[in-house]
C-alpha cells in the first residue's frame, strides 16, 4: 500500500485507488495530481491501496478486497490484511474510494445510505447518480470509513475512467477544502439498490437496458442465449452488464429523490 501526503498535518480527508487492481483510472488519477504538486489549504492521503493487484493486472490475489473489510492484522488473506491496514490509514477521513466498472461510462456515487456526508459531497461532483447501496454492504470499506462514498469513474481500463477519475478527484479534494477553487451544487437522482438480478450460464449474454433509465413491466431487460429475462414490475437497472460479473447482470433498484 502507498501512501502519500498532500500538505501538512494530519489529513482528515483521503483518496483511494486501487481497492481492485484491475481498475488504474484511480491510480492514473493520483499520480496525475502528485506530478502537478498542487497548493493546498489542508493536507489529505492519497493511496493506493492494493499494488500487489495493480503489478499483477488482476481484480485481487486472495479475495475481492471490498469484501474484505474491516479485515484483521493476522487474517489468511492478502486483502483482509491489507484491508485492516487501510482501515487504519483512513481513521478520522472524510473519504473517496475510486472505482470503474463494465457497466457504463458515466461516473455515479455509491454510499452506504444518503448519509449527512453524501448529501453533503455528492451534489459536488461530477457524477450523473447516487446509488445507495445500504441493503449490500457486507464487507464493504464503509465498515472502516463510515464517512466514505465510492464513485465508479466508468468503463475499466478506459482513457475516459481516468480522465473522469481525475476530475473527480479534483472536485472533491475542492468541495472539501483542499485544493482552492470552487465547486457548484447541483441535484442528483438517488437509487436504492434492492435486489440483485442473477445471471445464468449460457453461451450468449445481453443487456438491452441503459443503466439509471426506468423499465416498464413486460419489457424484455436481459436475455441469455434464446431465454429471455422480462420484468415483472418497473425498476432502474444499475451496474448492469453483459459480462461485467460472472453470476449477475448487475442490480434492480428503485428511484427514491434527489440529493443537493
Ligand atoms: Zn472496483
Amino acid at each position: 500500500m502507498r501512501v502519500e501526503t498532500l500538505g501538512d498535518g494530519e489529513p482528515e480527508v483521503a483518496v483511494v485507488a486501487a481497492i481492485h487492481g484491475d481498475e488504474p483510472c484511480g491510480v492514473h488519477a493520483v499520480e496525475r495530481l502528485l506530478a502537478t504538486d498542487p497548493p493546498v489549504d489542508r493536507p489529505a492521503k492519497l493511496i493506493v491501496a492494493n499494488e500487489r493487484a495493480l503489478d499483477a493486472g488482476v481484480r485481487y490475489l486472495d479475495e475481492d478486497m471490498n469484501r474484505a473489510f474491516p479485515g484483521a492484522p493476522e487474517a489468511e488473506t492478502h486483502e483482509a490484511r491489507l484491508a485492516y491496514r487501510l482501515g487504519e490509514a483512513l481513521e478520522g477521513c472524510r473519504v473517496l474510494a475510486l472505482h470503474s466498472t463494465q457497466s457504463t461510462a458515466e461516473p455515479f456515487a455509491v454510499a452506504d445510505g444518503v448519509h449527512d456526508f453524501a448529501r453533503q459531497i455528492v451534489p459536488r461532483l461530477p457524477v450523473a447518480a447516487l446509488v445507495d447501496s445500504a441493503n449490500f454492504v457486507e464487507g464493504r470499506i464503509f465498515a472502516s470509513a463510515p464517512e466514505c462514498v465510492e464513485v465508479e469513474c466508468g468503463y475499466q481500463g478506459s482513457v475516459g475512467a481516468a480522465e473522469n477519475a481525475y476530475d473527480l478527484v479534483r472536485a472533491f479534494l475542492k468541495a472539501q477544502g483542499v485544493i482552492p477553487g470552487h465547486t457548484q451544487s447541483r441535484e442528483v437522482p438517488v437509487f436504492r439498490l434492492f435486489e440483485r438480478v442473477p445471471k445464468e450460464p449460457g453461451s450468449r449474454h445481453e443487456v438491452h437496458v441503459e443503466n439509471f433509465s426506468r423499465v416498464a413491466p413486460g419489457t424484455t431487460f436481459a436475455s441469455v442465449d434464446d431465454r429471455a429475462h422480462v420484468a415483472d414490475t418497473e425498476f432502474y437497472p444499475v451496474l448492469m452488464s453483459a459480462h461485467g460479473y460472472d453470476e449477475t447482470f448487475g442490480y434492480s433498484a428503485e428511484r427514491v429523490g434527489v440529493v443537493g
